[in-house]
């Protein structure tokens, strides 16, 4: 496979426009901070964060461990409050509601996917797709719940219980649940991290085929380029701040900003531009160039932590290499 200098992507991330820029934002954060402890035990978490969500927009949050994604993710879907700075899911400003407003939006607006899938071990897959709907008194659209069931190749397990399901499979349940009331965005947090890498692949598909297919917003943090290709935009977080983005990435592309990130002495070395947040959406300029832009073909190829699917499991259109034959590329939209 021969992979141009620069990339698959090379010339097309710095220019990209900001889809958010011109698209309905369903999710934001301004001047975003989180404080942690007080005194010598200070930890800003968040640092003047501004970044804005694009409406059907699949997008993944990386960084450093420690960088600030998870707190990111729980401020933006409401679980944690910021210190200062402001939050909005659509038109709603999540700093004027009240605990029980929080709960509710929550509830209606917003979907997760968790690392330990969450699933009740007392119900069914079927009761636990339905479970927030339950809660919420609201009856599951049946034609929606078949469309989302079928396509999720779960119908033949809707009356097993998680202990009688593999963890893809219960992954893919909890999935269904983020899917079936319709939320406005759903949050995924290291949705494959306990996944094997076929089960990783299907994960990911399936919240592809929820931004192509059912018009949803999806924001998922993840450490895992190959998950993070997936996405339509990868956010970059270093030091509570976001360093960069990067559209449409192959797994190659995030695996090499990674490396930098990774490195404190080159991140100490980006420009002052470099190390500020890259204003974004509704205000947002061009996302700032990675400060050493991927060299792919002078680098020896990452590991594939998720390789090509090769499923078996038919619902959702195979996975595979694009038509060009790039690396690590997922079809889009
Ligand atoms: P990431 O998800 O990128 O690994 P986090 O958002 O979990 O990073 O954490 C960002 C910083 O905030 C880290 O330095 C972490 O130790 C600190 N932190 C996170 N949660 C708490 C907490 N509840 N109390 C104190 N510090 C915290």
């Amino acid at each position: 496979m021969s992979v141009p200098p620069g990339g698959p992507n090379a010339g097309t991330n710095a220019a990209a426009p900001n889809a958010a820029a011109t698209q309905t934002v369903a999710a934001r954060a301004e001047q975003l901070t989180k404080v942690y402890g007080s005194g010598d035990t200070i930890v800003e978490a968040l640092r003047h964060v501004d970044v804005a969500f694009a409406a059907g927009e699949f997008t993944a949050i990386m960084g450093p461990s420690g960088s600030g994604k998870s707190t990111l993710m729980h401020c933006l879907a409401g679980l944690d409050a910021s210190t200062s700075g402001r939050v909005t899911i659509g038109d709603t400003d999540l700093s004027v509601l009240n605990d029980k407003q929080t709960t509710l939006l929550r509830r209606d607006r917003i979907g997760f996917v968790f690392q330990a899938f969450n699933l009740v071990p007392t119900l069914t897959a079927k009761e636990n797709i339905t479970l927030p709907l339950d809660i919420a008194g609201r009856k599951p659209d049946s034609a929606w719940f078949d469309t989302v069931i079928d396509r999720l190749g779960l119908r033949d397990r809707l009356g097993h219980r998680p202990s009688e399901l593999s963890g893809g499979q219960q992954q893919r349940v909890a999935c269904a649940r983020a899917l079936v009331g319709r939320p406005d965005i759903i949050f995924g947090d290291e949705p494959t991290g306990n996944l094997d890498s076929r089960s990783s692949g299907e994960v990911m598909s399936i919240l592809r085929a929820a931004v192509d297919e059912f018009r949803q917003t999806v924001i998922i943090v993840t450490h895992d380029p190959r998950a993070a290709s997936y996405a339509d935009r990868v956010v970059f977080l270093a030091d509570g701040r976001i360093v960069n983005e990067l559209r449409n990435p192959s797994a190659d592309d995030v695996f090499e900003y990674m490396k930098h990130l990774d490195d404190p002495a080159q991140r100490r070395g980006a420009t002052p531009a470099q190390q500020q947040n890259a204003p974004v959406a509704g205000a947002a300029p061009a996302p700032l160039a990675p400060p050493n832009p991927p060299q792919l073909n002078q680098s020896p190829r990452p590991a594939d932590p998720i390789p090509p699917a090769q499923s078996s499991w038919q619902p959702l259109a195979a996975d595979s290499d694009g038509p060009d034959g790039r690396s690590g590329r997922h079809s889009r939209g």
